[in-house]
This record gives C-alpha cells, structure tokens and sequence, in this order.
C-alpha cells in the first residue's frame, strides 16, 4: 500500500496542529511547527475564513495524517464504522486506535506512527505470541502485543522504551518494558483520545456529503 513520503513537517503546518509525526523532535524545541505555526507557502501567513467544507475537509485530512493512513483505507474505515453498532464517530476511532501500528506506537515502543509501522513491518512484533507483521492488523481487547526476543536489542526500540519509560500512556492500554509486552486492554473512547486535534463529525458530515 502506498504512503505518504514527502516532508512530514509540513502537514503539521497545513493542518494547523502538532500531529506528532517525527518522533523525539516532536517534543523538542526544533519542532517546526513550534517556530512558525502557520501554513507553508507564500501565503501561508494570511488568514483565510474556511468554509464549511473545507473546515470538514481540513479534519478529515488531519486525522488521517496523525494516523499515517491513505485516503482509501481511511475511507473504507469511515464505510465499516457506518456498518458497526453504534455511534459512527466511536466507531471511526476504535477501528483507526486498534491498528497494530498505532498500538505499537502508544505503547511506546515506537517513537513515532511511522516508525511503528517500519518496525511492525519488519517483523520485529508478536501479537499474542504470533509474529503479525500487518500494520493495519486490528486488535481486539485482550490482545498482548510482545517485541519478538531478537529484536529486544535493536537501537529504535532500545531508545523509545528508555524515551516513553515513565511517561503516562493511555488508559485503555498497559506496559510492561521489563517484560516488553503491552496489553490492549479495552477499546478507547472518543473522550478519552485526547490527542486528536479534530472534530469527528466533521469527518461523517465530510464523507456524508
Ligand atoms: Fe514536525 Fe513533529 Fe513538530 Fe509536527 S509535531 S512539525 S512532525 S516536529
């Protein structure tokens, strides 16, 4: 599947929000964003008023960039959360928060989503005890996601555990480094992604269209 490959900076400065995209630097102050929060180009300075559908269109975009997924598969998540029981916004962002990729990434043994999907790509991850080397892989609660044993040793892992140790992680997920396991313990709520910097039902209206 094809992927974004260009300057990942620069989406942040579009959407107008850290979409935390470049791991350590993120957090440090080289982040571009930090230094000119405004979007790239020669008019990125000016102040335009969006219109509804780009307000949607702007969201729509933002979250599918935080999450480093194609406008196709994002599209097909938005059909299937329509499909599922309950709530299409909820169900959007269960679907996009039990990718293996971004469980891998908020467990912390990834310093970015990017790198995750590398690294699950590698076949550096077990989920419960079976190599799945599937980024798009979808957990279910109870599923245990485990660094294979060889690869316990290997510098991206080594550094984001020693970066993450410590550091909260979301409620819905647990760590143990000692053990470099992680548990998917329950799927999230909508409330509780409080790092998603945009409005859901704006992304439903957009493909509602
Ligand atoms: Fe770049 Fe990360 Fe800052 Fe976004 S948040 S501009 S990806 S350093």
């Amino acid at each position: 599947m094809g992927r974004y490959t260009g300057p990942v900076c620069k989406l942040c400065r579009r959407e107008g929000m850290k979409l935390y995209l470049k791991g350590e630097k993120c957090y440090s102050d080289k982040c571009p964003y930090d230094r000119r929060p405004y979007p790239p180009g020669q008019h990125g300075r000016r102040r335009a008023k969006l219109t509804q559908y780009a307000k949607q269109l702007r969201a729509k975009q933002a979250m599918k960039r935080m999450y480093g997924i194609m406008e196709r598969q994002f599209r097909r998540y938005f059909e299937k959360a329509q499909k599922m029981k309950g709530d299409t916004r909820e169900n959007l962002v269960t679907l996009v928060e039990s990718r293996l990729d971004n469980v891998v990434y908020r467990l912390g043994f990834a310093m970015s989503r990017n790198q995750a999907r590398q690294l699950v790509n590698h076949g550096h991850f077990l989920v419960n005890g079976k190599k799945v080397d599937i980024p798009s892989y979808l957990l279910r609660p109870g599923d245990v996601v485990e660094v294979k044993e060889k690869s316990r040793s290997i510098e991206p892992i080594k550094n984001a555990i020693e970066f993450n140790s410590g550091r909260d992680i979301m409620p819905w997920l647990e760590a143990d480094y000692d053990n470099f396991k992680g548990t998917y313990l329950r799927y999230p709520k909508l409330s509780e992604v409080r790092d998603l910097p945009v409005n859901v039902q704006d992304i439903i209206e957009f493909y509602s269209r």
